[in-house]
Order: structure tokens, then C-alpha cells, then sequence
């Protein structure tokens, strides 16, 4: 029995489950395929850092498999209608007798694969598709009426009993080496044409060793302390394994598995792990409860609102603000620190994502979906469910989303997240010779720098009036009647 494992988002060796089950015969062998589709990359708003981030994670891969006789054969589709006629021809050129892939939630993904799964079967081949993204698929849960959940505590509450009833989430070992197939392995290409990024390429060391480094480190050293500090975008108190995760160079069950052996077994806080512990499992669980929503309510995939009213909200319209914000030149310190790092570095901090998030669209009032899309095409963890999620939260437009009436001020969580303002310190460079508490408002009467040190200043002053922001949100919301 040969089989085609396709690997998509799962770029890993261990614990991987449709590597796993290719060697579910004796005698099984196996032949790897990563397609690469510059077409969906642009469809889907990939991030050039993203993508070279990929193409490293690939490489390590194929390394891994080569130890373990598996070759990975690398093809381009140039868009996804292509992928299905070029993994039915890998089919018969390696003479596959079954193809395995792990299941992607997201409603392009879904579809690919059926057009993929319609095209196998007509050549008599058969697919078949594992959870694995995910610690528990999203079918699994329901509600005592039979939906899906919405609300992320009673879904984290049903989460953590199904997890109890199967006994977890075991990790898978490694398959072991195989005899040679005769197959020779592609090269993995070093750039996809027309996605290259300025960001260095050595601050997010790629492949599943370097990931599990990252979160060994963790586990010793921050997974106690992570309640106390996760939201200090200054301290290095979290794990920082997002990109790890949307290329699945880790899986979740392996996150998990890491948080409960320095927890005595457990995912709650009465372990060694303590609260530090059962926060980082909750924050494991948020993303479960995104794609979960991605699965059940495709609408968020195709640009729409998960609360169908906000659909007629008519925000703002005013590209100078929005490149203002891209750019980190709004004027208020903390949200052009957080834009500035995401340029930096492909990254930003959930405190300070949260902040922009809702400074873009509350603040600025622009549609959230300018802020998504900006995201998605600078982050190196860019991911349809946890980015558009976070925004539907910030934007209350969302799915368990903040009140709308609940709007937070910039300049408090500034001075509460990064009381000595380390953080604007490190990206807003004009602003570091400014000491005290005078960095988080510069340019404010009241708080900020004294009249001529403010006129000498290069530093915009603030884009927004801060004292209209909230008439506007209300007037906007306010008559919006629930739909389903
Ligand atoms: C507006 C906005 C956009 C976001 N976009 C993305 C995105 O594109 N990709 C992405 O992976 N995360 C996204 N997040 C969620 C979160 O900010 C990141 O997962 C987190 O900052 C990654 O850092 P970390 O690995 O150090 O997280 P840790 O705090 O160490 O958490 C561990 C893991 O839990 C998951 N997690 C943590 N917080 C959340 C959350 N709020 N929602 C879903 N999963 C979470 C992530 O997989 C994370 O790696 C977004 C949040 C907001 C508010």
C-alpha cells in the first residue's frame, strides 16, 4: 500500500496524524507533496514573510523526511483550480494508492478539497482527511440544542469535557525510516516570484526543532509566569509560537501536551503550572473556538460579518487615516509602536494587535475588514480563523465579540501595558529621549511634554479627536436590530 501524503499546513514530521495513519499497513510506504499556489497566496492575502517563512519550514521538512526515506515532491498550481488535476497526475507518477491529507476549516480550503477529492475518485483513488489543526474537531461540539457554539466559555467548558472523555489528545510519534521508494525528493525553491520581504529572515528561525526549542523555553522559563505578564508587549512573556502553528511546524496537541507536563497532567489551575498554565491552555482553546467558527459559519470567510446587522454599519472612509495607521503615524505612541514592530518584524503582540485592532476601527472608525486584510499581509502568523476573530472582536462586529459600548482608550492602555513605556521606547525612536509618563500623549496639554518641547518634537500630533470617538460608535450601533 502506497500512500500520497499532501502536506498543506502541517509542516511537520511528528505528530502529524495523516503521516501517521499512512503507515497504518504493513509494509506501507509513503511519498510526500507540498504544492505551492502563488495564485491562493494572492487570494488569501498571504504575507511575502509568510510565504518565505513557509518555504524555510519546507526545507526543514524535507530535510526530516529524507532521513526517513520519504521523498517530498514539491509542483506549482498556479491557482488553486489547477490543484486538483496536479495531485491526481503525483498520483499516478508515484503510483499512490490512496491520498492523506489533515483537514483545513476554512472555506476556499474546503472547497479545493472536494474539487480535489471528485477528481481522485473519478481515477479510483481514494482521500481521506484527519483532524489534526485542531485538538477536537469542530463536529464534535455542540450545544444542548444541537448548534455550534458562539460564545467561547461554554465552548471552552464542552472543549475541555470531550478532551476528558477521549483521554486527551495524545501525541503521535514519528513514523519510522522506510525503505527506499526510488523516488528522488525536489529541491524546495528558495523564493516564490513576486512575494519577497525586507524583514530579516534569521528573527523567526524556521521548521518543527526550531519550534519546539521555542517551546521548551517557554515551558521553563514563562508558561508559570504567563498571566502575570502576557500583556506587557515589552516583556518577552509569551510564547510567541503563533508561526508555528498557522504553517503546523507544532500542532496544538503537542502545545498542549508541553503546558500539562509542567502541570502534573492537568489543563486547569491547580496544578504546578498554576494559573500561568490553565490562561496559556485557554488562549490554545481560543483558537480551537475560531476555526470552529470559520467551519461552522463560512459568511466570516467570504468578507462578511458574523453579526449580520453590522453589515450596514457605514464606516468611515479616509485613506489618509488609514495609511496614518499602517504607516505608525497616528500620533498616539502605542498604537504606532505596535504598527511600526509588525513592519519590523512580521509580528505583533496580542495586547498591542487588540489595541490597534480597536484604535482602527472605533477610534478611526474604518472598516475592520482594511485592518484584517493589512494584517494578513504583513503577518508571518497570518490566519484566516484567529485574524479574522480578533478583528470581528475588536470591531464588535464578531462573535463573542467586546461590547460595542466598551471602547478602549489608547493612552490607559498605554500607560497600564506599558507603564515605562519600553515599548514605545524600542519602535517610535523619535520618542525616546522622552522620559516619564509624558510618552504615552506627547503632544497632550495636560499629560504630555512641556510647550516647547512639544513645537520642537518630530512626532505627529494625534490624527483622531479622542472626545467624539464615542458619539460616533454609539450613533452607529445603537439602532442596529439583531439578525440571525
Ligand atoms: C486583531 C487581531 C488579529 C489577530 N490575528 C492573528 C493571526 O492572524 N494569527 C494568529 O495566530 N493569531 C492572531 N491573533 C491572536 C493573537 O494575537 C496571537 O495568536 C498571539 O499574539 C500570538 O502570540 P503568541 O504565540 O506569543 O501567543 P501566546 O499568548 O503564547 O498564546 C499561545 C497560542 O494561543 C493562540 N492564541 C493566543 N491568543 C489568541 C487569540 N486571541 N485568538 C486565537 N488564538 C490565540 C495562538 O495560537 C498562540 O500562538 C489576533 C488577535 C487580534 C486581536
Amino acid at each position: 500500500m502506497r500512500s500520497l501524503v499532501w502536506f498543506r499546513n502541517d509542516l511537520r514530521v511528528s505528530d502529524n496524524t495523516a503521516m501517521h495513519n499512512a503507515f497504518d499497513h504493513a509494509g506501507a510506504s509513503c511519498v510526500a507533496l507540498h504544492v505551492i499556489c502563488p495564485g491562493d497566496y494572492v487570494r488569501h492575502d498571504t504575507a511575502p514573510y509568510r510565504v518565505e517563512f513557509i518555504l524555510r519550514t519546507l526545507a526543514v521538512l524535507s530535510a526530516d523526511l529524507k532521513k526517513l526515506n520519504i521523498p517530498l515532491l514539491i509542483r506549482v498550481a498556479p491557482t488553486h483550480r489547477d490543484v486538483p488535476q496536479i495531485v491526481a497526475q503525483v498520483v499516478r507518477e508515484v503510483k499512490a494508492d490512496r491520498v492523506l491529507a489533515n483537514r483545513e476549516y476554512e472555506v476556499n480550503e474546503s472547497r479545493r478539497d472536494e474539487a480535489v477529492s471528485a477528481v481522485l475518485v473519478r481515477q479510483g483513488t481514494k482521500f481521506t482527511t484527519f483532524t489534526d489543526t485542531v485538538a477536537i474537531c469542530p463536529t464534535e461540539l455542540r450545544t444542548g440544542a444541537g448548534g455550534p457554539y458562539t460564545v467561547f466559555t461554554p465552548f471552552k467548558r464542552a472543549w475541555i469535557k470531550r478532551f476528558d472523555e477521549r483521554g486527551g489528545a495524545p501525541v503521535l510519534p514519528a513514523p519510522r525510516r522506510q525503505a527506499d521508494t526510488g523516488i528522488s525528493g525536489d529541491k524546495v525553491p528558495d523564493r516564490v516570484e513576486g512575494f519577497s520581504s525586507a524583514v530579516a529572515a534569521d528573527l523567526w528561525p524556521a521548521g518543527e526543532h526550531a519550534a519546539m526549542a521555542r517551546l521548551r523555553t517557554f515551558s521553563d522559563r514563562s508558561l508559570r509566569s504567563y498571566k502575570a505578564r502576557r500583556d506587557f508587549p515589552s516583556a518577552d512573556g509569551t510564547s510567541a509560537i503563533s508561526p508555528y502553528l498557522a504553517c503546523g511546524a507544532v500542532s496544538s496537541r503537542t502545545c498542549l501536551a508541553l503546558a500539562m507536563e509542567a502541570n502534573a497532567g492537568r489543563l486547569d489551575d491547580k496544578g504546578p503550572g498554576g494559573e500561568g498554565a490553565a490562561t496559556w491552555v485557554s488562549e490554545i482553546i481560543w483558537r480551537e473556538f475560531y476555526k470552529s467558527i470559520v467551519h461552522h459559519f463560512p459568511r466570516v470567510c467570504m468578507g462578511r460579518a458574523f453579526k449580520p446587522e453590522t453589515d450596514a454599519i457605514r464606516w468611515e472612509d479616509n485613506p489618509a487615516h488609514l495609511q496614518a495607521w499602517k504607516d505608525g503615524r497616528t500620533g498616539v505612541p502605542i498604537v504606532d509602536a505596535a504598527m511600526r514592530q509588525l513592519s519590523a518584524t512580521g509580528w505583533m503582540h496580542n495586547r498591542a494587535r487588540m489595541i490597534v485592532a480597536m484604535f482602527l476601527s472605533k477610534d478611526l472608525f474604518l472598516n475592520w475588514r482594511h485592518g484584517e486584510k493589512h494584517f494578513m499581509l504583513n503577518l508571518i502568523d497570518g490566519d484566516l480563523a484567529s485574524n479574522n476573530g480578533g478583528w470581528q472582536w475588536s470591531a464588535s462586529t464578531g462573535t463573542d465579540a467586546a461590547p460595542y459600548f466598551r471602547i478602549f482608550n489608547p493612552i490607559s492602555q498605554s500607560r497600564n501595558f506599558d507603564p515605562d513605556g519600553a515599548y514605545i521606547r524600542r519602535w517610535v525612536p523619535e520618542l525616546s529621549g522622552i522620559e516619564g509618563a509624558a510618552i504615552h500623549a506627547p503632544h497632550d496639554e495636560d499629560d504630555g511634554l512641556p510647550p516647547i518641547a512639544r513645537m520642537k518634537l518630530d512626532y505627529p500630533r494625534p490624527i483622531v479627536d479622542r472626545a467624539k470617538v464615542r458619539d460616533r460608535v454609539m450613533a452607529a450601533f445603537q439602532g442596529l436590530k439583531p439578525r440571525a
